[in-house]
C-alpha cells in the first residue's frame, strides 16, 4: 500500500517514510513485543482542520502498556502529544487520518526477555476512511477462537504480540463470509470484537462488557459511557454477558477507534433489531460522528486541533538530544 504520506517519526527524527526501518534482527518484529495505539484525526473542511480524537488519552494508555512490557518510557505523554501533532502537520493531510504511534524493543538480540533490552518510539500516519466499508450493519459470527486471558497475554495492553489472537478471529469471520466476530472469553462470556468494544441494548438499557472479560478499555467505550448518560440519560451498565443474550437483544454495536460506532444487524445467522441500526446505536452514532469533527462544543476538550495548535515547547529539546 503505497502511503501519499511522506514523513515518520523515527530514532528521534522526522525522517521519510521510505527511511524508517527497523532490522530484522529486531526484537519487536522477531517477538511481538511492541505496543501501540491508533488514533484518528478527523478533517473538518469547514474549520480547515484536522482533529485528533483523546491524543493524550491514547498516549496514557500507550504509556500503561509499555510499562507492563517493560518499555522504557524515553518521552512524556506531553512530549508524544507535541511529536504527533507535529508529524501530522508535516504530512499535512486534508483527509480523515489516522496516526499509527508504536513503542518497540529496539534491541537485536535472540532471546524473548525484555530486560536490558532498549526501547524507542516511532509514528507514522495514513489517509484513512470507514474501517466497514458502506456495510449498513455488520453481520458477524461468534468465533471458536477465545479472546487472551489477562494471565496470558494482558488485553489491556495493546501488545503487538496479541494481535495474533485478533488476526485468527478476524480471518476465520471474513473467510466464513461475515464481516466480523464476538470473540469470548475462555469463561464462555462475551469480551469484545476482534479489535473493538462492545455494546448493547436490552429494554432501553445499554450494557457493556467488563474489564475482566479481557477486553481493551476502548477510549471510545469510555467515550460513549460518558456522553451517552450525559447527553442522553443512558446510564451504561457494565457487566457479564452471556453468549444467548447476543440473540435476543434489541440492539448490539462495535465501537473502536477504527469501527468508530458500528451497528450489527446478523449475529450467527439471527437478525438483530430488524436487519438495520436501531434507535439507539443511531443516536449514539450521530452524536459521536459530530462531535469527534468539533460540531459539539462541550467535547472540544477531547480533540485536539492540529493546525492550530501551537507546542508546547516541551518537545524541542528532547527531540534534538535524540536527534544528536
Ligand atoms: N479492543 C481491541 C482489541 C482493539 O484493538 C481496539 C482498537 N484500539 C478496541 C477494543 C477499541 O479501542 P479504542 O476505542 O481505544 O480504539
Amino acid at each position: 500500500m503505497s502511503n501519499p504520506h511522506k514523513f515518520a517519526f523515527f530514532e528521534g527524527n522526522y525522517v521519510n517514510l521510505e527511511n524508517a526501518k527497523v532490522s530484522i534482527m529486531n526484537h519487536s518484529f522477531m517477538y511481538g513485543t511492541a505496543v501501540f495505539e491508533g488514533v484518528r484525526g478527523y478533517w473538518n473542511e469547514e474549520h480547515g482542520e484536522m482533529y485528533l480524537f483523546r491524543l493524550r488519552e491514547h498516549f496514557l494508555r500507550m504509556a500503561d502498556s509499555m510499562k507492563i512490557m517493560h518499555l522504557g518510557v524515553k518521552y512524556s505523554v506531553d512530549e508524544l502529544v507535541d511529536i504527533a501533532v507535529e508529524l501530522v502537520k508535516r504530512n499535512e493531510p486534508k483527509t480523515d487520518t489516522y496516526l499509527r504511534p508504536s513503542a518497540y524493543k529496539a534491541g537485536q538480540r535472540v532471546g524473548p526477555s525484555l530486560e536490558d533490552n532498549p526501547s524507542d518510539i516511532c509514528m507514522f500516519t495514513v489517509p484513512f476512511g470507514d474501517y466497514f466499508h458502506g456495510a449498513p450493519g455488520l453481520k458477524v459470527q461468534v468465533s471458536s477462537w477465545r479472546r487472551v486471558e489477562d494471565n496470558a497475554i494482558p488485553a489491556r495492553a495493546k501488545i503487538v504480540g496479541a494481535y495474533a489472537n485478533t488476526a485468527l478471529a478476524k480471518t476465520d469471520a471474513i473467510l466464513a463470509g461475515f464481516d466480523e466476530c464476538i470473540v469470548l472469553s475462555e469463561n464462555g462470556h462475551v469480551s469484545e470484537g476482534s479489535a473493538m468494544n462492545f455494546f448493547m441494548v436490552k429494554n432501553g438499557k445499554l450494557i457493556t462488557t467488563p474489564t475482566s472479560e479481557n477486553i481493551l478499555e476502548g477510549i471510545t467505550r469510555g467515550s460513549i459511557i460518558e456522553f451517552a448518560e450525559k447527553e442522553f440519560g443512558y446510564k451504561a451498565i457494565t457487566r457479564q454477558i452471556d453468549r444467548s443474550e447476543l440473540y435476543t437483544a434489541d440492539e448490539i454495536f462495535f465501537c473502536g477507534t477504527g469501527a468508530q460506532i458500528a451497528p450489527i444487524i446478523e449475529i450467527d445467522k439471527r437478525e438483530v433489531s430488524g436487519g438495520v441500526a436501531g434507535p439507539i446505536t443511531t443516536k449514539i452514532r450521530d452524536f459521536y460522528t459530530s462531535m469527534c469533527r468539533g460540531e459539539k462544543a462541550d467535547y472540544m476538550d477531547w480533540l485536539t486541533p492540529v493546525y492550530g495548535k501551537k507546542s508546547s515547547g516541551k518537545n524541542d529539546n528532547k527531540v534534538k538530544a535524540a536527534a544528536k
